[in-house]
């Protein structure tokens, strides 16, 4: 996300050669990181009135005596380093960008400063630049472009489950749920320091198994203490198994996370 001293909220008119495209008088362009991912994001259209205004590229660069409204008032010229009159070409290419401004309802342009069509001013406006000025648009160039810092999020975390087929087997809470019956040696022991009821617990146990295909807790009942709930040998493996599978994962996302979220 970027923004100068303010996000336009609409589309913006941009230079094309900032965009990328090779549309200066040498043939090249010069592209601004900021201004591409505008583009891209949709947030900005590329034109480029000398192209527009019927110039071919590459083309002899051109000058103006005087400025771009000194133009569009008939007080000056535009002539290329050949010494050829191409005030016409330049107006018409005016035009043409001041007519996508109007089609796409435009509020903003940035413009490559230097430019005789473009540079927006004050000193030295271009002739695109003076007629959109005209035409009610702010006018900024490439340099007041700077990234919009990007806000911190607050810490967050990833969950992530192992999924079958028909579903969810095995996450956090149910990693959670086996640790818990390994300490506490009771399924109900295990629900009651997750906040769930006894029947929550199993019935989650259950479906585990079945999606899994495999026996998870043995109950054993009876004896001096009451029945108790043990873990089977797989569902140990499998434990360990996810705990270190969590927290490689753990890692890479927070990796992830820094490299994508943090801010500028
Ligand atoms: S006319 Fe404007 S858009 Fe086209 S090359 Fe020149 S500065 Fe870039």
């Amino acid at each position: 996300m970027f923004m100068a001293a303010s996000t336009p909220a609409r589309r913006a008119l941009v230079s094309a050669c900032l965009a990328g495209v090779n549309c200066r008088y040498d043939g090249g362009a010069c592209s601004s990181p900021t201004v591409m991912e505008l583009v891209r994001m949709g947030r900005a259209v590329p034109v480029c009135p000398e192209q527009l205004g019927g110039l071919p590229t590459p083309r002899p660069p051109a000058r103006v005596s005087g400025d771009g409204r000194a133009v569009l008032a008939g007080d000056a010229r535009v002539t290329d380093a050949q010494g050829e009159d191409v005030t016409i070409q330049f107006l018409r290419g005016a035009a043409e960008v001041a007519a996508l401004a109007h089609l796409l309802g435009a509020r903003d342009a940035i413009l490559k400063r230097g430019s005789p069509s473009c540079d927006p001013g004050p000193a030295g406006m271009g002739v695109t630049a003076a007629l959109l000025a005209r035409e009610g648009l702010d006018l900024r160039h490439e340099d007041d472009l700077a990234p919009e810092p990007r806000a911190a999020l607050p810490p967050v975390g990833v969950k992530w489950w192992l999924v079958a087929r028909d579903g969810p087997v095995f996450g956090a809470g149910l990693r959670s749920l086996l640790e818990g019956i390994r300490t506490a040696g009771t399924i109900t022991g295990a629900a009651l320091a997750m906040g769930m009821s006894y029947r929550q617990a199993w019935g989650r146990i259950r479906l585990t198994e079945r999606r899994l295909g495999m026996k998870l807790v043995d109950t054993r009942a009876g004896g001096a203490r009451g029945g108790a709930t043990i873990l089977t040998p797989g569902a140990r493996e499998l434990l360990d198994s996810f705990r270190g599978f969590e927290r490689e994962v753990g890692e890479a996302a927070a990796a992830s996370f820094e490299r994508h979220f943090s801010p500028r």
